[in-house]
């Protein structure tokens, strides 16, 4: 056995300097190396150390191989070898949620939960002209009210928490709490930051579609990340052209193609489906809270135990379904996923075999809230723009301490502002929305992700918001799959709850 580490990310001053030393100039300093080498090995057989000294070598003949390969021969799972860092910052919340949309990347962002706001806000281009004072004033009544909220808030976490204010971390978290609940009166606009880190093939991707989007905003992080990796790696940022796009596909780039062509436009776009025919009856989903299950593996607890048996014995599909149904059917079957399960911990993910089990939920979720659930990013989800007609989300302190009017006027006159602004642009409107708007979510996870998000957000550490909705979304799925969902708790009580079912 040989293993040879070929790389590994370098932070980018180091980068720079060793571009200026003099020695060392001309030197290949770009991911697209080892990605063609990597690419080489499929038809070379040379080593593949070999393969990676040859493109070092002759980097032009490296991208001139990388863009027949990928592009030519469709073999793009190579650019994922090549992997690119960026520090974001000075970004929306709603920009960060185009950006986020792609799930096959990693983001760490600036939580809204630990640091205080200090009412640094984007100044949409869409709104720069006569729309700015109305903008502003949104902006500013928002920031008034997260600034006079914080205080009050801070000071009902302390009276609740007494006992957390000795310790200095213990001061953090209560703190956390008046800062996370407080920042539902701000806006989409609010400024974020975040650390991003992408392989090629996703940023070729992601730049393709931040450029047809229609925020003006996010088109220009489109054009940066296009800017500083297609200049590292021209020969893996390549389709990522409007025109080009338009010129190759034959259809526009752009997010809402399908609304702007569709012959039904104006009619999707808003509220009504009639154009689609009469629709006789809505037909009721088990539902709590705000979360509906709209579908779900029907034998579900078959499917998981089906495939636990598949890939421990050499039997077939067939065969182990038929023995999932006798072990139901003969009561057996619980006995036998516990058995499975005996060895779990609160850290280590549920196993592949629970993937065979899927559920479907429609959600009406807040922006703070969707701000997490979106991170899940082995579930599916598809959302709607924000939606005022959806209500608003209420922080239970906000209640408490008296603020809910206060709030309530600020969430209607956000919304009349939206109203006011989507009169020129809809989508960009969406930035004086407020972190307790709400919109509508699909989302889709199999039992193994089900697991995992209730593990982080069901949790006693998670934040109230999304661990009502995650709460929701496993109740309903434990009614369907009791067996699947066993040990789906939070990691607070994952240990009492397994040593109840398994013993300790
Ligand atoms: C209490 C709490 C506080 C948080 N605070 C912050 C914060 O301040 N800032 C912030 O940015 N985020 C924060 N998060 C979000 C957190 O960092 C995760 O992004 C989020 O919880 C989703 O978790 P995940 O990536 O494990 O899940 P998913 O994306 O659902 O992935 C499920 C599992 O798939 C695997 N997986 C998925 N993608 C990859 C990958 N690319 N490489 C390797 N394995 C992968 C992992 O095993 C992962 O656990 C917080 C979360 C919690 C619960």
């Amino acid at each position: 056995m040989e293993v040879k580490l070929a790389g590994y990310n370098i932070d980018s001053t180091i980068i720079e300097k060793v571009r200026a030393t003099e020695s060392l100039k001309g030197l290949p300093l770009t991911p697209e190396t080892v990605a063609v080498a990597y690419a080489r090995i499929s038809r070379d057989s040379s080593p593949v150390t070999e393969l990676r000294k040859k493109s070092i070598e002759d980097v032009e003949a490296a991208r001139k191989s990388a863009r027949s390969i990928v592009f030519e021969m469709n073999h793009q799972s190579v650019a994922e070898h090549a992997v690119f860092n960026f520090d974001i910052l000075d970004i929306s919340r709603l920009c960060v949620e185009s950006l986020e949309w792609h799930r096959l990347c990693s983001y760490t962002e600036k939580s809204q939960r630990y640091q205080e706001l200090v009412g640094d806000h984007i100044l949409p281009k869409e709104f720069e002209g006569e729309c700015r004072p109305l903008f502003e004033k949104t902006m500013k009544e928002q920031n008034e009210l997260y600034t006079k909220a914080f205080k009050i808030l801070l000071e009902y976490f302390k009276g609740k928490y007494p006992s957390m204010l000795e310790k200095k971390w213990e001061r953090r978290v209560v703190e956390g709490y008046a800062k996370e609940d407080a920042r539902y009166a701000v806006g989409l606009a609010t400024k974020a930051q975040l650390g991003f880190t992408a392989n090629a093939r996703n940023l070729e991707y992601l730049i393709r579609r931040m450029r047809g989007n229609p925020l003006d905003e996010v088109k220009t992080l489109g054009e940066q990340f296009f800017k500083l990796a297609g200049n590292v790696a021209p020969s893996l940022i390549l389709l990522t052209d409007p025109m080009e796009y338009l010129k190759e596909f034959g259809r526009p780039l752009n997010d809402d193609y399908f609304i702007k062509t569709h012959p039904n436009a104006s009619r999707l776009a808003s509220r009504t489906l009639e154009e689609f025919g009469e629709i006789s009856s809505i037909q009721e989903y088990p539902a709590s809270g705000d979360v509906k299950l709209i579908d779900w593996s029907k034998s579900a607890d078959n499917a998981t135990l089906q495939a636990i048996l598949h890939s421990h014995t050499l039997a077939s599909a067939e065969a182990c379904s038929e023995a999932a149904d006798k072990l139901i059917r003969d009561g057996g079957a619980e006995a036998f996923i516990q058995d499975f399960l005996a060895y779990s911990n609160p850290w280590e993910s549920a196993t592949r075999e629970f993937e065979f089990t899927d559920f479907t939920f429609e959600v009406v979720l807040s922006s703070a809230c969707y701000g997490q659930m979106k991170r899940h990013r082995m579930s599916s989800q598809l959302v709607q723009q924000y939606d005022p007609e959806l209500g608003f989300t209420y922080p239970p302190s906000v209640i408490d301490t008296g603020l809910q009017a206060e709030f309530e006027t600020n969430y209607r006159q956000s919304s009349e502002a939206y109203y006011e602004l989507a009169k020129y642009d809809r989508a960009a409107a969406q930035y004086v929305l407020t972190n307790g708007h709400r919109r509508r979510m699909l989302i889709r996870a199999n039992a193994r992700e089900m697991h995992h998000i209730s593990r982080l957000r069901e949790d006693a550490h998670a934040q109230w918001d999304v661990r009502k909705i995650s709460g929701d979304m496993l109740a309903l799925a434990r009614k369907k799959s009791p067996l699947s969902l066993m040990l789906a708790w939070g990691k607070d009580s994952f240990t009492d709850k397994r040593n109840e079912l398994l013993g300790s």
